[in-house]
């Protein structure tokens, strides 16, 4: 390649341009070589291979530059290579790569710690634990609350994604792709139903019904060591389950002494429009998990909580070869400090206002789109077969090939697969919004 000296990461151009076919004939090189090195069942969503990426554009080998609305599943908030990000991973890979906090410790990863302490929800005396990824968190969220209870079950949601580890693909909803043909499954992980305003309007109440019969009459709560809930329900299809449901949740862990957990992986670090979408809804976890936003695209989960539930795991029985790298650490303070100087909280709020009015006019126009819905820079349309409430997933596929042939990335979801995602970085100007949102009304006007 003769492109080394083209800007990148930070300075990228925030442009889309295409030109070539889509995918490229490099991209579709490194298909075949992908075909012969990689297992077949290893997918992803795009058939473009990245070459640089930066702010709110991605660019392929072909030279072909894409506006950004995966994020990389949420993961690059503040924009991809942002500069603050880049500056202090440069700096920390200087000072020193890896010591194992367990073997030696440092400073950043205290800092870590310190600021999600203050920015969870609730006022209570916290303390957080560092892992690597968003499942590694949630299993470790498992083991705090079974240390500190006692108790043996889980308790989890229809249409909840919670990772891909034995623990946490039990604890997932969805069987294809995530747990078929990958059992026997972890024991004593239960699943209660999650309302789901668009398929069900009006079902809180039937839900919280069967939430408190598996509690107190199936189970019975001195069994239970944890609730855990995504706010907003992202891999199940950006689901928001009608407001109050989940404080009826919480509230009920609290009379029975169930530790409540939000799965905030997808949904934290100001992604809806708020540090963390428990906000929106007036909950105060007891533990809340964090990664993807988290570092930028630095591998880092994290769990945050009640001291007296955190304190309560035996000593050295929490923690990982890498759990905390210092380079993620790093990356995360800076992610936290861009969120706050560049005010992208509010950016957040901005975008989901935008996206939901273009996405509500494009939806009034046509009998295909059967919900829009999300928070924030969170937001995602439910595709279905004109006039009725059945999915659609191959019209969802279509409409995702479509913005990518034509410089658009987006992403699917939903336990249907009939839901198209949209988690731009917060970094997004109006003028690429906008044309993405344009390029998506296209892809609907010729479905
Ligand atoms: C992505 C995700 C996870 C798993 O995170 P990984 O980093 O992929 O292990 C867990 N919970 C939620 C809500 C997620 O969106």
């Amino acid at each position: 390649m003769t492109m080394i000296h083209a800007p990148s990461g930070p300075n990228l151009e925030q442009v889309r341009r295409i030109v070539t076919e889509i995918p490229g004939p490099r991209s579709r090189e490194l298909a075949a070589r992908r075909s012969s090195a990689l297992p077949a069942g290893l997918v992803s969503g795009s058939d473009v291979y990245v070459r640089a990426a930066g702010g709110a554009v991605v660019v392929d080998v072909d030279g072909n530059s894409f506006i950004d609305f995966g994020s990389g599943i949420a993961v690059t908030t503040v924009g991809n290579s942002a500069p603050r990000v880049v500056e202090r991973v440069i700096q920390q890979l200087d000072s020193f790569t890896h010591t194992c906090f367990l073997a030696t410790p440092y400073e950043l990863y205290l800092a870590v710690a310190e600021e999600l302490n203050a920015l969870t929800p609730g006022d209570h005396v916290k303390r957080t634990a560092l892992f690597n990824t968003g499942s590694e968190a949630v299993e470790n969220a498992v083991k705090y609350a079974r240390a500190f209870t006692g108790r043996p079950s889980v308790v989890t949601f229809d249409h909840a994604f919670h990772g891909r580890t034995l623990m946490t693909m039990t604890m997932t909803a969805k069987n294809r792709p995530y747990k078929q043909s990958f059992g026997p499954f972890a024991p004593e992980v239960y699943r209660a139903p999650m309302p789901y305003p668009y398929r069900s309007p009006g079902g809180a109440d039937e839900a919280f019904a069967q939430f408190e019969l598996l509690v107190d009459n199936q189970l019975g709560a001195d069994s239970i060591a944890c609730v855990i809930v995504e706010p907003i329900l992202g891999e199940g299809g950006v689901i928001v389950p009608p407001s109050g449901f989940l404080k009826r949740i919480a509230d009920a862990c609290r009379d029975r002494g169930i530790v409540f957990v939000a799965d905030e992986v997808q949904t934290g670090i100001a992604r809806t429009g708020a540090w963390f979408a428990s906000e929106h809804e007036g909950i105060v976890p007891d533990l809340v998990v964090t990664a993807k936003g988290l570092a930028g695209g630095l591998p880092l989960g994290a769990v945050t909580g009640r001291a007296e539930i955190m304190d309560a795991a035996p000593t050295g029985g929490i923690g990982g070869t890498y759990s905390g790298n210092p380079v993620s650490c790093a990356a995360a303070l800076a992610v936290l400090d861009t969120i706050r100087e560049e005010g992208l909280i509010d950016r957040a709020q901005q975008i989901g206002s935008k996206m939901s009015s273009e996405l509500n006019s494009i939806a009034a126009a046509t009998e295909v789109i059967g919900d829009v819905r999300g928070r924030g820079a969170m937001i995602a349309i439910e595709l279905v077969l004109p006039g009725t409430h059945i999915p659609d997933p191959d019209a969802t596929a279509r409409v995702n090939r479509y913005c990518q042939a034509r410089g658009l990335l987006t992403l699917t979801a939903g336990t249907y697969g009939n839901v198209l995602r949209f988690l731009p970085p917060l970094s997004i100007s109006d003028d690429l919004l906008a044309e993405g949102l344009g390029i998506l009304r296209d892809a609907i006007a010729v479905l």
